[in-house]
């Protein structure tokens, strides 16, 4: 499904998607956060595609484990740590790896998820980042399952993601800043939810 020279070629259009959404993230973020986490991805993923032409002949661990630790250190904000454990989860689970499959992108991606729980000590129907990335891989595993192509197994991740992100609306906030709001950030999606959705789009557009 997947090599080195596609993977980075992903990375550096989620950077621009991020870039191109940096203020609608940031417009998200407004009622029931602190308005930066657009401003927040767009520095990490400025940061990361500076990285991106010393990574070519990488295998997808290291890219991927690169990425993480750059979101890490220049994201700021509660989404810096939990994408970047999340990309470092799923370059462990691609190490040593020059190409990966369909089922070995899922197995990544149900690193990736694993890797936000844990370190966010948090579930579904929380109204974080989860509400999009649970069902967008559990559709993906499900329309993976039917041996459907790459592209048809993304649309059904993606039209998971961005419905799970809309239900964020409906949901009152546990954890993260949104939780300090309580009830008033119902009818409100969550930001993370929201960001996590663009950059699966940007996977599924690059197919
Ligand atoms: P901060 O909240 O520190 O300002 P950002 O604004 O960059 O950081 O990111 C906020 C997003 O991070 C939220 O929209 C949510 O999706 C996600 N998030 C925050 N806390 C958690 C958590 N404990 N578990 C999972 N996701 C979280
Ligand atoms: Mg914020």
């Amino acid at each position: 499904m997947a090599e080195g020279k596609f993977v980075i070629e992903v990375l550096k259009k989620i950077g621009e998607k991020i870039e191109e959404q940096k203020e609608y993230l940031t417009e998200l973020d407004q009622p029931i956060g602190d308005s930066d986490h657009g401003i927040n991805l767009a520095r990490g993923f400025g940061e990361v595609e500076k990285k991106l032409p010393t990574l070519e002949d990488k295998d997808l661990g290291t890219i991927m484990k690169t990425v993480g630790m750059t979101l890490v250190s220049t994201v700021g904000g509660a989404s810096g740590p939990l994408y970047g454990s999340a990309f470092m989860k799923a370059g462990m689970a691609w190490s040593g790896k020059m190409e990966i499959t369909m089922e070995e992108f899922l197995e990544g991606l149900d690193a990736a998820v694993e890797a936000v729980k844990q370190r966010g000590k948090a579930t579904v129907e929380e109204a974080t980042m989860l509400d999009a990335m649970v069902p967008a891989l559990e559709a993906m595993k499900t329309a993976g399952n039917g041996a459907g192509d790459a592209k048809s197994v993304l649309e059904a991740g993606c039209k998971a993601s961005w419905a799970g992100a809309e239900h964020t609306k409906d949901l009152v906030a546990t954890k993260g800043r949104a939780s300090y709001v309580g009830e008033r950030g119902l009818g409100h999606q969550d930001p993370g939810a929201t960001s996590f959705s663009f950059m699966l789009e940007v996977v599924k557009d690059s197919l």
